[in-house]
Formats: C-alpha cells, structure tokens, sequence
C-alpha cells in the first residue's frame, strides 16, 4: 500500500496573529499542487485564522496539543473538539518539549491520543531519544518504550490514523541533524515495532516523520531514505520559501 507523503510545519510558540496568517498566505501562495500533504501548526491563538487563510489550497491544519478531556474545569486547556471547531485536522501529541518541559508522561499522552481520535483528529505522534540514550546506545529502547506507552493500547483500525513522528531531542533546534542513515535505521525500527503489534500491512501503511533540524538543504536526503515518509519542521517552517523548498523536496 501506498503510504500518505506528509510535511507539517510546527511554529511552536512564534508568531503574533498577523504574522502567522501572514506566513499561512504565503505558503499558500507558494505551494505547488503535489500529492504530499501540507499542515501548518500554527499556536492555538491562531488555528481558526490560518485555516480560513488557507481554505481551499489544500492545506490541512494542525494543533501543537490538546487536553483529552471534552470540557470542564481544565483553566488553561484546549479540547479536541475545540481544535475541530477552530479548523484544525491534525494535532502534534507527545512532542519532545512537551515530554521535557512539562513532564507529560506516556500515559497522559496516550490518553490524549484516543481523545485526538475520538474527536476526528489525526494524532502526529512524537517520539525520540534524548542527546544522552543516543550515547549510550539506548535509542531504541527509548523509542519502544514511548511508542508502546503512548500509542498501543489502540485497536488496529485506532492506529491506523496515526502519524508517527520520529524525533531524536538531540537534533531538534540544534543544527545537529539525524545523518540519513540514523534517521532510517529508526524509522525502520519503529515500523518493525507497529508490524510485530499489528502486523505487516499495518506497519507499511504506517506514516512515519523525521523531525529534527531538517532544513531545504538536507530534506530531500532525508525523505529519499526508504522508510521516511515525511518531515515535522520546526525552525524551517517559520520562512514560507523554506518550508516550501522542503516540502517540494519530498517529491
Ligand atoms: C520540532 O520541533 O518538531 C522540530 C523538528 O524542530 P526543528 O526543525 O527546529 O529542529
């Protein structure tokens, strides 16, 4: 089967309002018809702007998170069927600053997950070991670890919506990108986990990201390793002409 090509910008906590729609207009205008979907992850603030920004270009887009619970005394919290609402279609979950930052834990990732897919949004799920695992060898039980915690305990149609998203922490706003090599050997890693989970067809219908200083100049190396099916784009995704220099090097 055919896995779905995906690019997803996420602006992290950049941009005023005008700015960001700004940026949303641009990519828009910039982006060529290509079969490799586009989402813009712009702050909560500006969901519902830069989807009317880019309504009918094709452009999908996403959250940075979400709070699993439908409503209620959360002060500070998003829902899912707010994001919905607000037009989004996609929802980063499990990003590393997240994890790092505000100590989110597998289990309260995995519940964000089945809120994500309960509600009709696709789950982008990060995953990735940290500068010192990498060391000392110990990425790939890291990476088992946060993929089974977080995303296992779906049934086999549940997981078949999500995005992966391989992120390894050391190379993320680093300048320190994963070689090719790396980043495959992970992704192939990760897409042998799904497989042993829910099986062959599962696993190669499975789209797993790179994310982690990828740049228009290293992206299109990157995305022609076999088993990677797209980029997060952090930093790059701020510049409309870089963002759209790297998707269009996913062709
Ligand atoms: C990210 O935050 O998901 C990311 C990949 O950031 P950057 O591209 O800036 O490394």
């Amino acid at each position: 089967m055919k896995r779905k090509k995906i690019v997803a910008g996420n602006w992290k906590m950049n941009k005023t309002l005008e700015e960001g729609t700004r940026l949303a207009l641009d990519v828009a205008a910039q982006l060529p018809e290509s079969e490799t979907i586009t989402v813009l992850c712009p702050p909560f603030t500006h969901i519902a702007a830069v989807s009317n920004a880019v309504a009918g270009s094709g452009i999908h887009v996403g959250a940075q998170n979400c709070h699993p619970e439908a409503s209620g005394a959360y002060t500070g919290e998003v829902s899912t069927y707010m994001l919905k609402s607000a037009g989004a279609s996609y929802v980063v979950l499990g990003h590393s600053e997240r994890r790092v930052l505000f100590g989110e834990t597998d289990a309260f990732i995995a519940q964000k997950v089945s809120a994500a897919l309960s509600s009709g949004l696709i789950p982008i799920f990060c995953c990735g070991e940290l500068l010192d695992a990498r060391e000392s060898g110990q990425q790939e039980a890291v990476v088992k670890e946060q993929v089974s915690g977080g995303l296992f305990h779906l049934d086999t149609g549940q997981f078949a919506q999500v995005v992966v998203a391989y992120e390894p922490v050391w190379a993320i706003g680093t300048g320190r990108t994963a070689s090719p090599q790396q980043a495959q050997e992970m992704h192939q890693y990760i897409r042998h986990l799904i497989a042993a989970k829910y099986g062959d067809s599962v696993a190669s219908a499975t789209t797993i990201l790179y994310g982690g200083s990828c740049k228009p100049d290293n992206a299109g190396e990157l995305f022609s390793q076999p088993d990677v099916d797209g980029g997060l784009i952090g930093g790059a995704s701020l510049n409309a002409a870089d963002f759209v220099a790297i998707v269009n090097s996913m062709a």
